[in-house]
């Protein structure tokens, strides 16, 4: 039995994929040879098969699941431009140098100046809009901490970020849960199935095989060539690209070590009152916090929906535990959304990684762009973006994600068990923070 938080018609599957299912459709075939094979058909995938076949260069997609299956149509929506990577060395143990924190931030910029034109240059219909973010201070320590976080933000990726004052917090959203926080004007919202569905088109309108229900079984260097073995036949590549995020597995075992996939929920309300609908996030912006096990919400795109994402749980859940938990984190911030149901809750995963920055490589030919920490939209896209390019040897080709260490753990081969004690403690600080901050 349901717990009356859900809607009759509930469905434990993404709101988005009323718009656009992820699905096999008539597979394509999968070609005997290709100049490049690309692991894993999200975002990353397709955006370096897209730009590959801009320069002439003819790649193959290969997707284990339904053309979407990943964190691509699952997402929350909101495309950041430096935020959220930059969090990971402002605090007070970042050990990375004031100039790669430059330089990691700009390219952050780069990439959502990059997913902003595609979507022009490529007709894709998404909702795309850029009503900004507002991220929502957990504590006044964190509104402090963001304060000093402006200036870098702002000379390194133009963010246009500024801060609001609790007394003026309800300009942004019609609660006091949080201390103030920060506007980053430079950010923006999608439809992550319908972003999706225009890259899988663009591909397909420059002959790309996007080739679905191809899992990649195993890897082999011959010659020159990589011997590229599917579910559904081989293919001989020169170069190989993995873009399996948060779905890395066994194929590549090196890979596997420095990525931890962690889980995201999401839960989508029913159509609520106009009037009510219009007055939550007045700007129509989208939000974050400053938790640790922080949580990311914003109107659907029609404006009568609340979505609403957290960490309920680090790893998969069955809705009827994820829902609840969410459904708790919401109207704790809007107590007036009580008593409205829910129609849609499901997840995902992201991939983390030990220095919390993205990256991408290249040894013998095979490449890698993996590690979106939760923010992945518009970097993913970059990344694989920037993969083709280098491929390619695009003349003005630069990148300061690529080719850095990628740290691994010599306890940790790629089974994140620990998953659930992490989860738990950082749930406690945050308890803790805030604690503190009331006193
Ligand atoms: C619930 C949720 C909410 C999120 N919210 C946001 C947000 O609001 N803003 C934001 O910027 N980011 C957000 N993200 C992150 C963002 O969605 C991801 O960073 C991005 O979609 C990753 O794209 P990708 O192409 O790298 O990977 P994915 O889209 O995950 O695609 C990887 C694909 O690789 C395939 N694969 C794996 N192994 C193989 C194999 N052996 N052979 C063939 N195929 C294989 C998988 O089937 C999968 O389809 C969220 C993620 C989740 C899960």
């Amino acid at each position: 039995m349901l717990p009356d938080i859900f809607d009759r018609d509930f469905k434990p599957s993404a709101y988005w994929w009323e718009a656009y299912t992820p699905t096999a459709g008539d597979l394509a075939e999968i070609p005997r040879t290709a100049r490049v094979a690309i692991v894993g058909g999200g975002y990353a995938g397709l955006s370096a098969a897209l730009e590959l076949a801009k320069h002439g260069i003819e790649a193959v997609v290969l997707e284990a699941n339904e053309l979407g299956f990943g964190a691509s149509t699952r997402n929350g929506g909101a495309v950041s431009g430096g935020v959220n990577v930059g969090k990971s060395f402002t605090g007070r143990n970042s050990n990375i140098s004031p100039a790669r924190a430059e330089q990691v931030l700009s390219d952050a910029s780069d990439a959502f100046t990059l997913i902003d034109r595609l979507i022009t240059e490529e007709g894709i219909d998404c909702f795309w809009e850029k009503p900004g973010r507002f991220v929502g201070a957990w504590t006044r320590g964190h509104f402090a901490a963001q304060a000093q976080r402006l200036a870098m933000l702002n000379a390194a990726a133009q963010s246009g970020a500024y801060m609001v004052p609790r007394e003026r917090q309800r300009q942004e959203i019609a609660s006091d849960y949080y201390f103030g926080g920060m506007v980053v004007e430079r950010s923006g919202k999608l439809h992550p199935a319908l972003y999706y569905k225009g890259l899988l088109e663009a591909c397909r309108r420059r002959g790309v095989a996007v080739c679905a229900k191809a899992a990649v079984r195993r890897l082999d260097r011959a010659g020159a060539e990589w011997r590229v073995e599917t579910s559904r036949g081989a293919v001989s590549a020169g170069d190989v690209v993995i873009a399996t995020n948060g779905y890395t597995g066994d194929i590549t075992p090196a890979l596997r070590r420095r990525v931890v996939p962690v889980a995201s929920h999401i839960i989508a309300t029913e159509e609520l009152p106009q009037d009510l609908a219009r007055s939550l996030i007045p700007k129509g912006r989208t939000l974050s916090d400053t938790k640790r096990v922080l949580c990311y919400y914003r109107m659907s795109p029609d404006g009568r929906r609340m979505v609403f994402g957290g960490r309920a749980r680090f790893t998969q859940v069955d809705a009827t535990i994820s829902a609840p938990i969410l459904y708790r984190y919401m109207t704790d911030r809007f107590p007036q959304l009580r008593g409205f149901q829910v129609t849609h809750a499901w997840t995902g995963n992201i991939a983390f990684t030990l220095d919390a920055l993205p990256h991408m490589g290249e040894r013998d030919g095979l490449h890698y762009c993996l590690g979106c920490n939760g923010s992945g939209v518009a970097m993913m896209t970059y990344l694989g973006w920037q993969t083709a390019r280098k491929i390619a040897r695009a003349a003005n080709y630069a990148c300061s994600f690529d080719g850095q260490e990628f740290p691994d753990h010599p306890l940790y081969f790629g089974n994140p068990w620990f998953l659930p004690i992490v989860g738990g403690y950082y749930r406690l600080r945050d308890q803790l923070d805030r604690l503190m901050a009331q006193r």
